[in-house]
């Protein structure tokens, strides 16, 4: 008999992760897997979806098969479940022949909990046929919105993942994912043949997370002020469209003294993963990525997501943005984006091999992204709203909450910017347009011949950022168009017609002044112990101590190869700053020290922990 035969879901909860609770669903999905169900779970990012599998894979005998799109970070999710005492392995396509063999020997031996595999690898012929000869438990199938093409990250690979049910109809089977919105939910339980499986969907929302949209004045002045004045010395990542700028922004920043790399796909892959390890080893570093960066990044701390680009969908917006915050302290999403951002994803949409009915969809999505990015409405109500769910009061945690809004009526000023549009001969872009409505007396104005119309310098009540702002909310509202096939010029939709009659109003949002001083940047660390600030007395956090076991954990890590977080995460040092445990009994109590990390690294810590309580004589208290 195994000894797992003993364990409960909760024992294991303890004695392998080191937690006391479970996370809303966590144990009515794993009591539901080990009883033979299917599972379909929609969990946010952070909520704790891989223990919903991880836990049956240690109490169920057999394998669990974790399969799993992201291939460069297998290493990465492998050790960080050893750390923990479970047997795992990983196999795709960088995996050696002698290696693969070897883990294949280990799993028909009944000697491994978890193997994550890659779906093309687990779709081939020969694996199929070598999971005929070894004892499933279950097959966990992470990402798994990669199965539908109305999700944000099609893999066709995924589709032949439904056949599972037929070739396996014994051995439950569990699809997990992030974000999905209904329609691809929908889809996901079809193509994977889920119908039958329990539905959990949790709460999508990330409450620890602030929300902020600035207009593009200066991105870089914009974005260092955001690191310095926000989040100085803490680890983030900035996304940018293109590789170029991921490269400049890095450079631009390290030149500010900010420990700044670049992520993208044109490095080579050694660079690439260097980079990688940088950022999940080093501390407070940041990331300037493309988004081939980040799917599957589990490092908890990341204290902040900076957007210089208006992303495609919300759904790759709220999935990027939910990297930050995992630990479930303060974090916030920040994005800035301009005009420009708009016409170049229409032209990316335009010029997509897709068909008609998909880059409708894709509209769609871009046109509720930039009502997001406009809407004079809590972020968060927004965010959530498209997603299916209702948020009832406004947040409070969100640039809107915070600085409010103010709007006006802006008929007027949306007839101007609309007249000029149609005027000039609906082919010019924002820029030029603001000019003509200022009256500016430049040669290309007058050689077309524009500083003859009605419409020449009759906006000067407007200064040309606000103009611009103007022209956004335009566009966000689609009475103005930015028609790719004219060289980017704005166009008039019929949906303005209202709007240009007079027959119906229009809202215009006054142009947010941004504070930057509007959070205050109480540079405490994280840990539940919330008693910090006194300076005697039990459960007083000790700042030093807390900077030593840091570098203790860095170096151990170092040595492993290892990202820091993976021995034990901030919260877990900040509680051993807090609460000071002087033997590994004590030790065993604290969030996040489960059974082989206190034998692996408890005496290390502890140690360390003696020698500040000798130092500081903080034994005599006791
Ligand atoms: P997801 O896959 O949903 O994004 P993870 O499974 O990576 O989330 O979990 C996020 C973090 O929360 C991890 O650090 C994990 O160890 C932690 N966690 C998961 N379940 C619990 C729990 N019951 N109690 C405390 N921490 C938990
Ligand atoms: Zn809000």
């Amino acid at each position: 008999m195994d000894i797992t035969d003993l364990l409960t879901p909760h024992d294991v909860l303890k004695k392998y992760f080191g937690y006391d609770n479970f996370r809303p669903y966590q144990e009515e999905i794993i009591n539901s897997i080990i009883t033979g169900n299917d599972i379909f779970t929609v969990m946010h990012t952070g909520s704790g979806k891989s223990l919903c599998y991880q836990i049956p894979a240690i109490l169920l005998p057999g394998t669990c098969l974790v399969i799993s799109p992201l291939i460069a970070l297998m290493q990465d999710q492998v050790d960080s479940v050893r750390q923990l005492g479970i047997k795992a392995a990983f196999l795709n396509s960088m995996s050696l022949p002698g290696d693969a063999l070897g883990i294949e020997r280990s799993a028909i031996s009944g000697d491994l909990d978890l193997l994550y595999v890659a779906p093309e690898r687990l779709m081939t012929d020969g694996f199929l046929a070598f999971l005929k000869t070894i004892k499933i438990s279950l097959f966990a199938i992470d990402e798994a919105h990669c199965v539908s093409q109305w999700g944000h990250d099609f893999r066709p690979e995924y589709l032949r993942l439904g056949i599972l049910s037929e070739m396996f109809p014994d051995i439950p089977r569990i699809a997990l994912t992030a974000t999905a919105d209904e329609f691809t939910r929908k889809d996901i339980i079809e193509k994977l043949q889920l119908e039958n499986a329990r539905y959990f969907l949790s709460g999508l929302d990330r409450p620890n997370i602030s929300y902020t949209v600035e207009a593009k004045n200066n991105e870089k002045s914009q974005l260092l002020s955001l690191i310095r004045d926000r989040h100085p010395g803490e680890p983030g990542i900035v996304y940018c469209t293109t590789r170029n700028k991921t490269d400049e922004i890095a450079e631009f920043l390290r030149k500010n003294e900010i420990p700044a790399y670049s992520y993208h796909a044109g490095l080579d892959r050694n660079t690439r993963l260097k980079h990688q390890n940088i950022f999940l080893q080093g501390d407070g570093i940041v990331i300037v990525a493309t988004i081939a960066f980040g799917m599957g990044i589990n490092k908890p701390d990341i204290r902040y997501i900076a957007h210089l680009n208006l992303p495609k969908t919300l759904e790759n917006y709220y999935q990027e943005t939910g990297r930050a915050g995992r630990d479930g302290e303060p974090a916030e999403a920040f994005m800035i984006y301009g005009l420009q951002d708009v016409a170049v994803l229409q032209q990316m949409i335009d010029t997509s091999e897709g068909e008609e009915e998909f880059k409708r969809i894709q509209y769609r999505k871009m046109d509720a992204m930039l009502g997001y990015c406009e809407s004079g409405h809590c972020r968060r109500q927004v965010l959530l709203g498209y997603f299916g769910e209702k948020l009832e009061t406004p947040c409070g945690n969100c640039d809107i909450c915070i600085n409010g809004i103010e709007t006006i009526d802006g008929t007027l000023i949306a007839q101007k910017a609309l007249s000029c549009a149609f005027r000039t001969g609906q082919m010019f872009g924002m820029n030029y347009l603001i000019d003509v409505l200022l009256g500016k007396s430049i040669e290309r104005i007058r050689n077309f011949g524009h500083d003859q119309l009605s419409v020449y310098g009759i906006g000067k009540e407007l200064s040309a950022l606000e103009w611009r702002s103007v022209f956004r909310q335009l566009v966000a509202a689609r009475f103005l168009k930015v028609d790719m096939a004219n060289k980017g010029g704005l166009r008039l939709t019929s949906q303005c017609r209202p709007v240009l009659t007079g027959k119906e109003k229009f809202l215009l949002r006054k142009e947010r002044v941004v504070n930057a001083k509007r959070r205050d940047s109480k540079k405490t660390p994280i840990g539940r112990s919330g008693v910090l600030g006194q300076s005697s007395g039990p459960g007083v956090y000790h700042a030093e101590l807390f900077e030593r076991l840091k570098t203790t954990r860095y170096e151990l890590a170092r040595k492993q190869s290892l990202p820091a977080y993976v021995i034990f995460h901030n919260s877990t040092l900040a509680e051993f700053a807090t609460f000071l445990p002087d033997s590994l009994k004590e030790m065993r109590n604290i969030i996040g020290v489960g059974q082989t990390k206190l034998e692996k690294y408890g005496e290390i810590f502890l140690e360390i922990i003696r020698e500040y309580k000798q130092e500081n004589n903080l034994y005599q208290d006791d």
